[in-house]
């Protein structure tokens, strides 16, 4: 097994173009190598960034707490088929500097369906922003010819689709989807589960939960009240638990279509809270 190549400089990234790519912010674990693993089945270089990005956390979130492993991610993406590291600068992703590309990302033109009013949006008006952000000037820099994101962070993977379907520079890029891996307990693996206080560790079996007993629901109405009480049975703090269409995240008038469910849940602990996400394909007619 070789070392990756490690790029700093976006203009080494030229002889790459074509190549598979990996958006990530670092912390890996399975959830991130399985996505690697995913890119290397595909033609041409697997390029992994690592890079926290600072538009897409408010003031008041962990920027600076966000777990840093550098020289563990390093080799961990290399041992999963990464060909190059890539650690772009925040100079060279946000040359106007951190305060205006604030403002760029909370001025930015961002799929419908990141705006919905009561999911992500509601907790994180300023995310999907940030996220745009990052990831445009992330693939316009790498150019690969597929991009790989998790399904753990769904409605993050719609509007990324979205995003570059609407982009005439970007639309030729094949967005593959991996799915959610989880610890043994059923939680999806997060870099921020590393949060969690062992004695807080057994709520946050809530959310996988929440999704079986969704699973005995026959109307959208009933899947919902069902993963609000496991959720609460487990004192989770309930952003939103709901049932919607899996693409433009609508609610569910045609039970015939597709459904999925998708839950944000708080846990508060001694000291700190933790926001944890999970979804599931959840089809209610049998
Ligand atoms: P992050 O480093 O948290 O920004 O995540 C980078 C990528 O890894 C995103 O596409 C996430 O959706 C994906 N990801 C994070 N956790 C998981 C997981 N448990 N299973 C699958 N993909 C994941």
């Amino acid at each position: 097994m070789t070392e990756p190549r490690i790029i700093q400089n976006p203009v080494e990234l030229e002889a790459l173009a074509g190549g598979c790519f990996v958006p990530t912010m670092g912390a890996l674990h399975e959830g991130h190598l399985s996505l690697i693993r995913e890119a290397a089945r595909h033609q041409g270089p697997v390029i992994t960034s690592i890079f926290v990005n600072p538009t897409q956390f408010a003031p008041n979130e962990d920027f600076d707490a966000y777990p840093r492993s550098l020289d563990r991610d390093v080799r961990l993406a290399g041992e999963a088929g990464t060909d190059v590291v890539y650690l772009p600068a925040e100079s060279s992703l946000y040359p106007e500097g951190r305060a205006a590309s604030r403002t760029t990302a909370a001025g930015l033109p961002i799929p419908n369906v990141a705006k919905h009013p009561q999911l992500e949006d509601a907790g994180r008006p300023h995310f999907f922003g940030g996220v745009c952000l990052v990831v445009a000037r992330l693939l316009e820099q790498v150019r690969p010819s597929a991009t790989v994101f998790g399904e753990k962070d769904w409605q993050q993977l719609q509007v990324i689709r979205a995003m570059i379907a609407d982009d005439a520079k970007l639309d030729d890029i094949e967005v593959i989807p991996g799915p959610i891996v989880r610890e043994s307990d059923g939680l999806a693996m997060s870099s921020r589960n590393a949060y969690i206080p062992p004695a807080d560790r057994l709520r946050a079996r809530g959310l996988s939960l929440a999704l079986d007993a969704a699973e005995k629901a026959t109307t959208p109405d009933e899947a919902e009240t069902l993963m609000r009480a496991t959720l609460e049975a487990h004192q989770l703090t309930v952003e939103y638990a709901v049932i919607r269409d899996p693409e433009s995240l609508m609610p569910v008038t045609d039970l015939n279509r597709p459904t999925r469910a998708i839950i944000t849940a708080g846990l508060d602990f001694e000291g700190g809270s933790v926001r944890l996400l999970d979804n599931r394909a959840m089809p209610l007619v049998r």
